[in-house]
């Protein structure tokens, strides 16, 4: 089969085996070429770990930390000649590095919400890891489904309190578009917590506690994201940021339970990226189009690796803000960095999008995350797929 990117509004339904490999060799490339992490971690189970940040972390703790790996992941595997999802390729394409350097690398494809997956994760953690010293938690999906009452809770990206008016970008059409989105209700304000909010996360903690699976001292640590003004409406004041402080509520929780094994619960607050959650939140798209051409101007432009590359090398210590919280996004939210995005953002149209934004950078960048446009892959090879 040859392989070719096929792109629907915000995702692409296509991913390349060949390329989604390269994209995470890359990574690793990059992890190793700064050397060998000091006062890292050694055995990581990184919950949500085949894209992203999650997908980053675990690249760092395998091949910077040299750490031991168990990664949770929810993908299509390829199945009756069809493709899989690119955190599918991605997580197999990492197993395959990190165990060909001779360091455990396991990984469970499966509901991370479900009792059953922690089970099965915390029987593997016993079997090849004795006792975890460090977890991450980075998990982005669009429902939950409650493992005690069964009900499924879908989240939504919405207003809360008034509707919103404001401009995005179709990834697929190029086309910048004014938008306007209703608030949520209660019930999605509500389901949009039970699905990114931190209960899952605490229950993760509870039932690793609860097995005596966590080493003393053990880091936990979930990401989050604040992001500039305007954004606020669809995000930090939103149904998702809502889920959000419940994320910072859930950190103290398990900060007090982790009181024994002198452990610590974190959030660290990441810089926008592109991924396949980011790509999907409205304006998102349209800000990191302009961001990163500002950043890049200044030199100070980041990606998941590097952000997560930045986050290990201090184990979860730099950076921290008035509520305890790592601020990855430090050189994101710097005065003169928002003062110029905000300069571009309310001249930005379709007809100008290229020129005042580096939507052509963006766009790679989202095509990278399915294996599309990477060096070294030969996109006109026939590909096998089982
Ligand atoms: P992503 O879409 O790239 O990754 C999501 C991961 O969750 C994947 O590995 C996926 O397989 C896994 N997953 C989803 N549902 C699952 C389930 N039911 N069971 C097991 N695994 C499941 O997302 P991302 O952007 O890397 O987001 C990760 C975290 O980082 C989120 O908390 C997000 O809010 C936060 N964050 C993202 C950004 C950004 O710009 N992307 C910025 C700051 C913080």
């Amino acid at each position: 089969m040859i392989i070719r990117p096929k792109v629907r509004g915000f995702i692409c339904v296509t991913a390349h085996p060949e390329g989604c490999k390269q994209n995470v060799l890359e990574q690793i490339n990059y992890v190793k070429a700064r050397g060998e992490i000091a006062n890292s971690p050694k055995k990581v189970l990184i919950i949500g770990s085949s894209t992203g940040y999650g997908l980053a972390s675990r690249i760092v703790a395998s091949f910077g930390c040299k750490a031991a790996t168990i990664g949770i992941y929810f993908e299509r595997p390829e199945m009756d000649g069809k493709l899989a999802t690119a955190g599918f390729y991605n997580g197999r394409a990492l197993d395959e590095y990190s165990r060909a350097e001779g360091r455990i690398s396991e990984s469970i494809n499966g509901d991370a919400f479900s009792d059953e997956i922690k089970r099965e994760a915390i029987a593997l953690v016993r079997q090849k890891l004795g006792k975890v010293d460090c977890i991450i938690y980075s998990l982005a999906s669009p429902r939950r489904t409650d493992p005690v009452s069964g009900e499924v809770y879908k989240s939504v990206l919405k207003p809360i309190g008034s509707t919103f008016l404001g401009k995005t970008v179709n990834t697929d059409t190029e086309q910048v578009l004014e938008i306007s989105i209703d608030p949520a209700t209660e019930e999605e304000i509500e389901a949009t917590r039970r699905v990114m909010g931190g209960e899952d996360w605490e229950r993760w903690m509870d039932q690793l506690l609860a097995a005596d699976v966590l080493a003393e001292n053990v880091k936990t640590c979930a990401y989050s994201y604040i992001g500039p003004e305007v954004t606020w409406p669809i995000y930090a004041h939103g149904t998702i940021g809502r889920a959000k402080d419940h994320l910072e509520q859930s950190a103290k929780n398990i900060q007090n339970k982790l009181k024994s094994l002198q452990g610590q619960a974190t959030i660290s607050v990441n810089k926008a990226v592109v991924t396949q959650a980011s790509s999907a939140i409205p304006v998102v798209p349209l800000y990191n189009s302009i961001l990163f051409k500002i950043m890049e101007e200044k030199g100070i432009h980041e990606g998941c690796i590097e952000q997560m590359h930045r986050l290990f090398s201090s184990y979860f210590d730099a950076n921290r803000d008035e509520l305890g919280r790592i601020r990855l996004d430090n050189l994101e939210m710097r005065d003169d960095v928002q003062r110029e995005v905000m300069a571009i953002w309310p001249r930005i149209s379709t007809e100008n999008l290229r020129e005042l934004s580096d939507f052509g950078g963006y766009y790679q960048d989202f095509l990278r995350l399915f294996g599309f446009g990477i060096g070294g892959v030969d996109y006109g090879r026939d590909v096998e797929i089982a």
